[in-house]
């Protein structure tokens, strides 16, 4: 898997103070990833800036693997040019000592739950989960320098709100500075370095993916509060509800703006799927999340993923991909409608393709009757769900079925039909 990298999105309204927000710096921690993406989908700043990168190690989030090339977490002091990821590491830093950039949020799901002292072998010192942690308690010469208050105030507002209460929150302070030599090769030490506010929470590994994302947005929360930015939330806080913007049905990806798939409910492959003639890592990947990739493996197949998910696994025939179609005319229950390509169109009982000149339809899962054609032109016909194969929808409930358009021997795009 080629080293890809990240996107940074910045939510602005001009005033100081900016916060960066950082997920998925190992790529098997899907709380983080998880928090930043619904921060990005459901929060607005109302004065300051947060500055979000999603995903920092997407090539390892793709892979369900916590460093595919080592601890991205490790490479902050000293890296060879020879590294695979110098380059991520390098644009990351440029972010981090970037001048506007006050201060730093980095989040992770570690394992258990950290106490100052042993409760039991999975409460104790030795664990990171449920903890709030810096590199020292005070940071001169930076925008915010009491990194310890800060950090006690965003624990006590995560603290008001516990599911559990052994769930608690602590501070861990590394001192860092005095000798923790593998602290000192981590993101938030590079940054304090740098004289930058740098905090990092931990999300505990021994809590469902919901109830990690709840404690990630309250410490993002906490952190705003401390730092003078206001937000404002488009949901009422809990785990029940960051489960359901998790699991919304209606997400969808985005293939080269020519294809658009629902994440959830498709069968486990694709056969015969249309993709791109180039590098699978160059195709164009959007979608109502930033954790949305397609990773190729090694028997040719493609998963298509929703950060640590697996929407479905797709057996690609590639083609060259046209862009001259942008929409097509169906007759929708009896009714002629335009639709966009990449549309999912809703349909009760019947639909039937109007002919476009210089492009043809295939309806797959679909034969006209006595034509065998190689390269069938499905047009002009009604068609009802019962006339379709269900071995050939693309979910499990057997009622999604694509329509593929070429001109020649382009791809020209898919619009996907859903029978209700
Ligand atoms: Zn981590």
């Amino acid at each position: 898997m080629p080293v890809l990298d990240f996107e940074v999105v910045k939510k602005e309204t001009g005033n100081s103070p900016t916060l960066l927000l950082i997920g998925g710096i190992q790529g098997d921690e899907p709380g983080g990833f998880n928090a930043t993406n619904i921060f990005l989908k459901n929060y607005q700043i109302l004065k300051g800036n947060v500055w979000v990168v999603p995903v920092l190690n997407k090539h390892s989030m793709l892979l369900n693997h916590r460093g595919i090339y080592e601890d991205m977490n490790r490479k902050f002091a000293a890296l060879p040019k020879t590294d695979p990821e110098y380059d991520v590491i390098e644009h990351i830093k440029s972010l981090i000592v970037n001048p506007e950039v006050d201060a730093i949020l980095h989040l992770h799901d570690g394992s258990g739950f950290y106490r100052p002292t042993y409760v039991n072998a999975n409460m104790n010192p030795d664990r990171w989960g449920a903890c709030s942690i810096i590199d020292q308690e005070y940071l001169a010469d930076s925008k915010f320098p009491n990194l310890g208050v800060i950090a006690d105030n965003t624990i006590s507002y995560i603290n008001k709100h516990l599911i559990k209460p052994e769930h608690k929150y602590h501070k861990r302070d590394t001192k860092t500075a005095k000798g923790d030599i593998e602290m000192e090769k981590a993101l938030t030490f590079f940054a304090v370095k740098n004289k930058k506010s740098a905090f990092a929470n931990e999300a505990s590994k021994n809590l469902s993916l919901e109830e990690r994302v709840y404690y990630h947005l309250l410490a993002i929360e906490g952190i705003m509060q401390e730092l003078g930015i206001q937000y404002e939330r488009k949901f009422k806080l809990s785990p029940q509800n960051i489960y359901h913007l998790i699991n919304d049905a209606k997400l969808n990806i985005e293939i080269e703006d020519n294809i658009r798939l629902p994440i959830y409910g498709l069968k486990s492959e694709l056969n015969f799927f249309p993709l791109p003639k180039k590098s699978i890592q160059s195709i164009k990947v959007t979608g109502d999340s930033y954790l949305m990739g397609l990773s190729p493996r090694d028997n040719q197949q493609i998963f298509v993923k929703y950060g640590n998910k697996l929407a479905t696994k797709l057996n690609p025939q590639y083609f060259d991909f046209d862009h001259s179609l942008k929409q097509v005319k169906i007759k929708v229950d009896g009714k002629i409608q335009e639709f966009k390509i990449g549309s999912i169109i809703d349909v009760k009982k019947s639909f039937e393709i109007i002919p476009l000149e210089d492009y043809r339809a295939n309806i797959i899962g679909f034969v006209l009757p006595k034509d065998n054609a190689k390269k069938p032109n499905e047009v002009g016909v009604e068609i009802t769900l019962n006339m379709c194969q269900s071995r050939f929808s693309i979910d499990k409930k057997e009622k999604i079925y694509r329509i593929e358009f070429y001109k020649g021997e382009l791809f020209s795009g898919m619009v996907l039909i859903r029978f209700q």
